[in-house]
């Protein structure tokens, strides 16, 4: 009886992994023998056996090894022809497979923190360590996959009953403490999954929050927990949740979330249809948006300082830079009455990048102004359709033509650059004719001074 228990539980637990695709599953049980021939532990670890459990797509594949991991994942990229990037530091490995299969290979570790907020010290330890270092009882799951035991869960904190139960559960009291990276990460999954976050965890998260710990997140440690938020799927839920808990202060202590800023954050999702429709070649680092919507109505001081804390990258920062007075002030220019040219449009937008001008059309969405919002849209496919249009002659034809190298060739192109987008010349013969006429009278001009 016993004997027929123990085999139904194996076969559900089989079932778990025929959840991934057949040549998935067929290459884990490939590695599993290899792992049984280095004599060595092999596991899938965390968010894969997580999201196995929830019946996600899972993409990525991380396994642990309960000896060395790094001398595992040199015999598997050996024998698969993997690329192969190995952190002796950490005991990890990153393996790229020829069919574009991404697998991290770590060694089975213990952590310790010598001062909370640092990262750990790091030292080989059994698989059972490993998950007690982990951050919550739904990523503290692993499935073991050698031959004799391929299938077999090990789940010492209960994540299958919180996944059941839907809860997001620290380890223990001082998680937050020694990592406070982990409260983003709780909202993260808080907020992917539609889970709450469970009673003794929700107090210990809002009480790391009312410390200065999370000021001791390094810039880009702080950008990557943010940004990673927000590009989940609900990033206006996430904003709302992280205002409900205090965190927003974080960014910087003077960021207003005030009611406008809020209506600006729930138009983003719209802006995103309507850019995504009408200009699919577009790439929009969507988290940057939200990131600007949320800080569109800061002062360029709280801006500024919220960039360095982020550590932004100089497009990040320049985005950041312009989602408040900038591109208000050239918002009102293009949405008031009064014709504008097409080369004037050009003006206005061409130092914008592509998400300041989805943040434009959010601002307009929220500001439920109906023709103002198809004066914009107008504005803008007009606009994305001459950005592509360049003039003929280059600064090596003004100069065949006798200008002295100088401030005025900027000029010069720039003009004959707006007189094309205006569709008022058209071939090189024009260009050059009008060149000619700007010389002329830079000539003059030169003269008279
Ligand atoms: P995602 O689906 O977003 O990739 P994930 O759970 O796979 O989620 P990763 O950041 O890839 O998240 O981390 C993999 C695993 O490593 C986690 O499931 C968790 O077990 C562990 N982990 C990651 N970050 C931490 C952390 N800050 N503290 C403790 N454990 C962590």
């Amino acid at each position: 009886m016993l004997q027929w228990l123990a085999m139904k539980h194996r076969m559900s637990q089989n079932d778990l992994l025929r959840r991934l695709p057949q040549e998935r599953l067929s290459l884990l049980r490939e590695l599993g023998n290899l792992a049984d021939e280095g004599g060595v532990s092999l596991y899938l670890v965390g968010g894969v056996a997580r999201d196995l459990l929830l019946k996600r797509e899972t993409w990525d594949l991380d396994l642990t090894v309960e000896g060395d991991g790094i001398a595992f994942a040199r015999l598997v990229a050996h024998r698969y022809g993997a690329g192969l990037a190995v952190f002796e530091r950490f005991g990890t490995a990153r393996l790229a497979f020829p069919d574009g299969l991404k697998m991290d290979i770590a060694t089975t570790r213990r952590e310790s923190y010598a001062q909370p907020a640092v990262l750990p010290t790091v030292q080989p330890a059994s698989i059972e360590e490993d998950l007690t270092r982990r951050d919550f009882s739904i990523n503290a799951i692993a499935v073991q996959l050698n031959p004799r035991q391929f299938g077999r869960l090990l789940d010492p904190y209960g994540g299958q009953r919180d996944l059941q139960a839907r809860t997001i559960r620290v380890l223990h009291g001082g998680s937050f403490q020694d990592d406070p990276t982990r409260i983003f990460r709780a909202i993260r999954f808080e907020q992917r999954f539609g889970f709450r976050l469970e009673r003794t965890t929700v107090r210990l998260l809002a009480l790391a929050a009312s410390t200065n710990l999370i000021q001791q997140i390094s810039g880009p440690r702080l950008q990557n927990e943010i940004l990673l938020l927000f590009a989940e799927h609900d990033p206006v839920r996430t904003i709302a949740r992280l205002a409900q808990l205090k965190l927003l202060r974080f960014l910087h202590r003077r960021l207003c979330y005030t009611t406008k800023v809020k209506r600006v954050v729930i138009a983003v999702p719209k802006a995103f249809a309507w850019w995504a429709r009408r200009f699919p070649d577009s790439v929009i680092d969507r988290p940057i948006v939200y990131l600007m919507a949320l800080s569109s109505q800061s002062s360029p001081v709280v801006v500024a300082a919220m960039i360095r804390r982020l550590a932004l990258s100089r497009a990040q920062a320049k985005n950041v830079n312009a989602a408040g007075r900038r591109v208000d002030r050239a918002l009102n220019r293009l949405t008031n009455k009064g014709t504008l040219r097409p080369s004037q449009v050009y003006r206005l937008l061409t130092d914008f990048l592509d998400e300041a001008l989805v943040l434009f059309l959010a601002k307009q969405v929220s500001a439920q102004h109906g023709m103002r919002l198809s004066l914009l849209k107008q504005h803008l496919v007009a606009y994305m359709k001459n950005r592509a249009i360049k003039t003929t002659l280059t600064g090596r034809d003004l100069q065949a033509m006798g200008l002295q190298p100088g401030r005025q060739y900027k000029t010069i192109l720039g003009k004959l650059l707006d007189h094309r987008i205006d569709g008022m010349i058209t071939t090189e013969a024009d260009e050059r004719a009008l060149a000619h006429r700007l010389l002329k009278k830079a000539v003059q001009q030169g003269r008279s001074e």
